[in-house]
């Protein structure tokens, strides 16, 4: 460990979340070790039954700018209202943060070979929310701080008269393993240590790292604090369940991530990869489905929708997308949100807990990861404090 190292933090995990928490960590000065059963690798390598639980693989993804409530409450809020508003005002902020960073790596001249596209975002809403028609341009940019562009669309722009609410804005997608694979590089470079590794309990990882043992071939220093990034926990949450995405990777690029919401409660989305490597059409969204083969019905079904929703991406003369292979995943949703708080763990030390992401979390990645180095900051320095 150098001399200027704040101290040794182990994180578990090596998804969206792990890799971004640590990369986050290594730039704040943290000697930061990953141990993860999973790690990124070219897609095509990844197993889709295997690694179904590896969910970083399987996303789409892009970001969607989720507008976290109506400015003004048409009547006054319960308290259960209260704790949604200060939830969901907290992940748009993590959503503020990530766009900034992938804005960042944009000005280092790195989008490109960390897969990041920026491009237009186009919502078709049939039964919009109030969040959604108290949204102006306006808004958009005092209140809720989009950045870029944001333009409520007209009604002669929507795809159909089902469509009641429209609008455009600046967003970003990844090509997901090219941008975990990105990342990785980054953790490397900055001298972050990475092994392919199960463990069972956070316990084992403390144990693991006791100073001076020699583990892979290293003489590793102790963990001050670890972070779990396992995406749904280390088996202990009972508030944690997938919510099963199947999508469609298509032959033909797309200019925009487009998202229908139909009445029905089912969506229709397109997520482009970017760099002439496809683009994802999707998608369901079932709570508690389990199964990992994929439907060709429902392969059939969101190809339908989209191509009726968005023919414009569809090449010249040509009536149906060219699908290229159907993709499982299973997001990690939780009860009452994503967990981003640290725990004292008995026996073992502080572990800075950061799972449950369900379908946002690569849009959320940078927020949570600055959430872990900030909760690791507080621990060490009130412990070192109390040390002194
Ligand atoms: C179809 C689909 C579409 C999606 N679209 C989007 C989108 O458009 N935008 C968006 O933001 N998100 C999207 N998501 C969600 C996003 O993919 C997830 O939120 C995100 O990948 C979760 O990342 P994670 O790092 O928390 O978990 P994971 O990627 O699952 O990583 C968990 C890591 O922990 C490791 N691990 C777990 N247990 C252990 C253990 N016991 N010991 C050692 N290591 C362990 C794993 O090996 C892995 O390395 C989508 C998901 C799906 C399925």
């Amino acid at each position: 460990m150098s001399n200027k190292s704040k101290g040794h933090v182990v994180v578990i995990g090596a998804g969206v979340i792990g890799l971004s928490s640590a990369l986050a960590l290594l730039e704040a000065n943290y000697t930061t070790t990953i141990l993860a059963k999973d790690l990124p690798a070219p897609f095509e390598s990844i197993d889709p039954r295997g690694q179904i639980n590896f969910t970083s693989p399987w996303g789409g993804a892009h970001n969607r700018w989720v507008p976290p409530f109506p400015t003004v409450p048409s009547t006054p809020l319960t308290a259960a209202q209260q704790s949604e508003h200060a939830l969901r005002a907290r992940e748009h902020a993590f959503s503020l943060s990530t766009f900034h960073r992938m804005k960042h790596f944009q000005s280092q001249n790195q989008a490109q070979q960390a897969g990041i596209t920026f491009l237009k975002g186009i919502e078709y809403l049939e039964t919009p929310g109030p969040e959604y028609l108290s949204l102006t341009a306006e808004r958009a940019s005092q209140e809720l701080g989009l950045p870029g562009t944001f333009r409520v669309l007209e009604s002669h722009e929507f795809p159909d008269d089902k469509i009641t609410w429209g609008c455009e804005y600046d967003t970003w997608c990844v090509n997901p393993m090219q941008y975990c694979l990105f990342l990785l590089g980054q953790i490397i470079a900055r001298g972050g240590k990475v092994f392919k590794r199960e463990v069972r309990s956070t316990a084992e990882v403390f144990q693991l790292f006791s100073d001076g043992v020699k583990e892979f071939g290293e003489t590793l220093p102790k963990a001050d604090a670890v972070v779990n990034a396992t995406g749904v926990g280390m088996g202990d949450d009972e508030l944690v369940f997938p919510t099963r995405g199947q999508t469609c990777l298509v032959q033909e690029p797309c200019e925009a991530t487009v998202t229908r919401q139909n009445a029905d409660g089912s969506w229709t989305f397109c997520v482009p990869r970017g760099y002439g490597a496809g683009t994802i059409i999707g998608g369901t969204k079932e709570p508690d489905n389990w199964d990992p083969k994929p439907d060709p019905q429902a392969r059939e079904r969101l190809l339908r929708a989209f191509e009726g929703t968005y023919p414009k991406m569809l090449a010249e003369g040509k009536t149906r997308l060219t699908p290229v292979r159907d993709i499982v995943g299973r997001r990690p949703t939780r009860k009452g949100g994503l967990r981003l708080e640290g725990e004292m763990v008995d026996g073992a030390g502080f572990v800075m807990h950061a799972y449950g992401l369900g379908g946002r979390g690569y849009e959320l990645s940078w927020g949570v990861a600055e959430g872990v180095v900030e909760g690791i900051k507080g621990y060490l320095e009130k412990e070192r404090g109390s040390r002194l």
